[in-house]
């Protein structure tokens, strides 16, 4: 017997191309017809690679093939013009809280390998030491180490009412948007689309009551970022930099993006400042103070200035952060997790 619940079961499974969710929850089907064992199907789509439609047809059709006494569904694809959607929904959405969250931080970076997502899951476990409810959500949709550095690499789920999961791993509630995507064709996620999905996946997330999301931010000023900047109402940004030159100037970039859209600038962290060798002795691998320099000349608070250290990068390897733990080390993150409250309470 051919009916709707059937062939919604068998699109759902299709996979939208590049994800592992299917285009049934990602709620792109529209309709089903059946009449006379003519089955058609109505699938509207949001994008510009020509690649996508096709790829989706040719699987439905596929799948529907398989059930008996069905010859040739008809399955009309609508592409919707995504930039057109985009705009409507920016100003929809356009500077919105996501509901039970306090603070919502974006952590950004103008250069890729600063330690952007280093400082993010030790900062994180550093305010949950000190009470704090905390998620963080890794917005580098291609390049996501928010998961490995948690040491927890499972996808998250979604429950009844289509809302993803975060996973949990040290006390924080997280998720990785790359961990949403399958591992052989990330690179179709590009401009709206991509804008688009880290929306999606920040706004259909449960959860639940935080005091403080921090947002990764993926490296630089482009699309992902301007809209996430744009359109939720952030407490705030930080800035992560490494001291030297070519480095500071992405972070500039990085800081005029959040003063032209009024995101007020929490602070400035400095990372991989010195090296400590046996004696005692500091080496500035980097050069000197060129994170704390830069703080005063945009008017910023530098929040720390956290050095090399070995135990660092191997417990990050591990999977294992530091920031919360009786590491001496430790107290790089606190303090910034201290300052940062008290940044927060006077605005
Ligand atoms: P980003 O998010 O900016 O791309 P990562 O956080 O992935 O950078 O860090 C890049 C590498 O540098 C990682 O291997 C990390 O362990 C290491 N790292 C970051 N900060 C430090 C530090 N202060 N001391 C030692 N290693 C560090």
């Amino acid at each position: 017997m051919i009916s709707t619940e059937l062939i919604r079961e068998k699109l759902s499974s299709v996979s939208y191309p590049g994800y592992s969710r299917d285009i049934v929850s990602f709620g792109l089907v529209k309709d089903i017809q059946i009449e006379n064992k003519e089955v058609r199907v109505k699938i509207n789509l949001q994008t510009t690679n020509p690649e996508i439609p096709e790829i989706i047809f040719k699987n439905c059709q596929k799948v529907l093939s398989e059930i008996k006494g069905i010859n040739h569904p008809k399955i009309d694809i609508n592409i919707e013009n995504p930039e057109k959607q985009t705009a409507i929904n920016e100003t929809k959405l356009n500077n919105t809280k996501i509901e039970g969250i306090k603070h919502i931080i974006a952590i950004a970076s103008g250069k890729g390998g600063v330690g952007k997502s280093t400082i993010t899951v030790n900062l994180a476990t550093a305010l949950s030491k000190q009470g704090a409810k905390v998620g963080i959500c890794d917005c580098d949709l291609y390049g996501p180490s928010i998961a490995y550095l948690l040491g927890n690499t499972q996808s998250p789920e979604s429950n009844e009412n289509d809302e993803i999961i975060p996973q949990k791993a040290h006390n924080i509630s997280f998720i990785s948007m790359g961990g949403l995507l399958s591992e052989e064709s990330p690179v179709i996620v590009r401009g709206p689309l991509a804008t688009r999905y880290t929306q999606q996946f920040l706004r259909q997330s449960h959860w639940g009551e935080l005091d403080y999301l921090l947002l990764d931010l993926p490296p630089g000023t482009g699309d992902i970022q301007l809209t996430i900047v744009q359109t939720l109402a952030l407490s705030g940004a930080i800035i992560v930099t490494t001291p030297q030159e070519l480095a500071l100037i992405d972070a500039r970039k990085a800081v005029s993006m959040f003063k032209k859209v009024n995101v007020p600038l929490l602070g400035l962290i400095e990372n991989m400042s010195w090296l400590e060798n046996e004696n005692g002795k500091y080496t500035y691998p980097f050069g000197k103070d060129g994170g704390k320099k830069e703080a005063r000349k945009l008017k910023i608070p530098l929040l720390n200035q956290i050095p090399l250290e070995p135990l660092l990068q191997q417990k990050s390897d591990a999977g294992i952060p530091i920031g919360g733990t009786d590491e001496a080390f430790a107290q790089n993150f606190q303090k910034i997790a201290k300052d940062l409250k008290e940044i927060l309470t006077k605005e």
